[in-house]
């Protein structure tokens, strides 16, 4: 699988930097946001090292349809029962802090830390 070395995320892949996992398959990895914002905050990575949403194409279309189907499945798995937010952040002006493409799914009860 399409590695970075000093990819934090690809680090958490390999097992090589812990995670509190709530998901894996193939694919994808989802594990706990070490920051969270909300009561749950969930990141849905794949395995695969892709910087940004801005370098996806048509290749990546199943994978990034697997991605966004797994949200309502991990929050109901997770107790989460009113609704929830899923956010891409991509480069710079997006905010983007680790590139490593990842999908923030945030839910539970507020007020929430942010967002
Ligand atoms: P971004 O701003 O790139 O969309 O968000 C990156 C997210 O990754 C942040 O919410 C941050 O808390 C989370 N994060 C960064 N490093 C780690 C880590 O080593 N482990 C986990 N579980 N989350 C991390
Ligand atoms: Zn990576």
């Amino acid at each position: 699988m399409n590695a970075d070395p000093n990819c934090i995320f690809c680090k958490i892949v390999a097992g090589q930097i812990p995670s509190k996992k709530v998901h894996e398959d193939e694919q994808v990895l989802a594990f706990h946001d070490i920051h969270p914002w909300a009561p749950v905050h969930v990141l849905v990575i794949p395995k695969q090292h892709i910087a940004t949403l801005a370098e996806v194409g048509p290749e990546h279309a199943a994978l990034l349809g697997h991605m966004l189907g797994l949200a309502p499945r991990l929050m109901r798995e997770l107790g989460v029962v009113d609704g929830f937010r899923t956010v891409i952040n991509t480069g710079r002006d997006g905010g983007q802090e680790v590139y490593h493409l990842h999908m923030h799914v945030m839910g539970g009860p507020r007020p929430w830390a942010r967002g």
